[in-house]
């Protein structure tokens, strides 16, 4: 078995391929890491203080999160064996299921495994080819994934243009209609307008499918979501929507649900490739976010603590934002984007944090529009007052050191 490619073989093309993306400087790294008390981390063996987890609320390493899923280990094993449809779909899962339809106040919730696969395989399962898709710019990239699965027509629309939404959706002569969007936006940190875009669905007839990945545990009363803040669930609830959202990011574990009405996710039970093809998810994760959906409704210092480290950055930046012509998106969700503008100023940027033993990272285009390079700034219940303190330090150090 070493015999050599011949050098016309399609297999020969990927190491120079591999090179290629070394030479602009695109290839991806992974660092290895081991979490530290609240939002300190070992990386790569450097302990460094990060500002880029999706952990919103800090419960990820949470004390009841941690003994419920031993339990949960304890009770069920740690393999589900099979998939729901078959015997994977244990009593926990069952009643997280309940759980999450409560929390976020919609008639009927379904637990998948990753918010990923949920994405991909929920839209195909909603609209086939001769149906027509409308997505937003901004949409997560499963969610793009999921419309180009699904072969409907694919109509993009700009970030955010209702207008251009409208007369996507008028001239369309499609008869299913579907509309997906962020409900907050993952580089951003903006918040969709949800009543607007279910007023465009009741005026064509379409389904929304909002993604809250970003939304859940940190907007709405007792951070029941991004649909809640909006005021569009229990006695609102609208049969147009279909609520997804992930539980690897507040909710602190992983996995993922969709929520909307009886009819809708009975059909999505019956008819979406990734839930009935895939393994269930461990009962002993059904038991962590058991746990985790007591605390978000119990626990209001959580959300607290994560507000007041968003108001202390916001207000900390502004006598920087003046002098350095940075710009700080507005956000009032975890995700706050400090744009830089250059490609090479967020990337000295984010070294100069590094070098003070801070990780935040630095997003570039393609992942954002061209000129946008920016740091994104992940806040959590994690945080201290300090640990927030010594961020804005970092980046006023770091400002003054490159400009002199
Ligand atoms: C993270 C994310 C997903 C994917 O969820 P996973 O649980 O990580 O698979 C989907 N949509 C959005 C907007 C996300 O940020």
């Amino acid at each position: 078995m070493n015999q050599a490619l011949s050098h016309s073989s399609w297999l020969a093309d990927i190491p120079r391929q591999l090179a290629a993306l070394d030479a602009q400087q695109l290839r991806r790294t992974r660092r290895t890491v081991v979490p530290q008390q609240g939002a300190h981390i070992l990386v790569d063996d450097q302990p460094l203080l990060q500002f880029c987890s999706n952990d919103y609320l800090g419960l990820a390493a949470h004390p009841d999160l941690v003994e419920a899923a031993r339990a949960g280990a304890q009770d069920f094993g740690v393999g589900s064996g099979g998939s729901p449809m078959v015997s994977g779909h244990s009593t926990a899962n069952a009643a997280l299921e309940a759980d999450l339809a409560r929390f976020v106040q919609l008639p009927r919730a379904l637990y998948f495994y990753a918010g990923f696969a949920t994405n991909a395989s929920v839209i195909p399962a909603l609209v086939a080819a001769g149906d027509a898709v409308f997505s937003d710019a901004l949409n997560h990239a499963s969610l793009i994934d999921g419309c180009r699965l699904s072969r409907a027509d694919i109509q993009r629309y700009p970030h955010g243009d209702l207008a251009a939404l409208d007369a996507l959706l008028a001239a369309s002569p499609a008869r299913r209609k579907l509309v997906v969007s962020d409900a907050v936006f993952s580089m951003d940190g903006n918040v969709a307008d949800i009543p607007g875009l279910l007023a465009l669905c009741e005026r064509h007839d379409a389904l929304l499918m909002l993604d809250d990945a970003h939304g859940l545990g940190v907007l709405g009363p007792q951070g029941r979501g991004s649909l809640a803040a909006a005021g569009l669930t229990g006695t609102q609830a609208s049969p147009r929507v279909l609520y997804m959202a992930t539980l690897s990011k507040a909710a602190g574990v992983s996995g993922a649900f969709v929520a909307g009405s009886e009819v809708l996710v009975e059909w999505l039970l019956q008819k979406t490739r990734s839930y009935t093809f895939a393994t269930a998810a461990p009962a002993l994760l059904a038991r962590a976010l058991q746990a985790s959906l007591r605390l978000m409704e119990h626990e209001p210092v959580l959300r607290a603590r994560l507000q007041a480290r968003i108001q202390q950055l916001r207000a900390g930046l502004e006598p920087l934002l003046a002098r350095t012509g940075w710009r700080l998106l507005p956000s009032d969700t975890a995700i706050q984007a400090l744009v830089v503008g250059s490609n090479g100023a967020a990337l000295a940027l984010m070294e100069g944090l590094r070098q003070r033993g801070l990780w935040v990272p630095a997003i570039r285009p393609p992942t954002v529009p061209q000129g946008t390079a920016r740091l994104r700034i992940a806040l959590s219940a994690a945080h201290t007052e300090a640990d927030v303190q010594r961020l804005l330090a970092a980046l006023t150090d770091t400002a003054l050191s490159s400009i002199v």
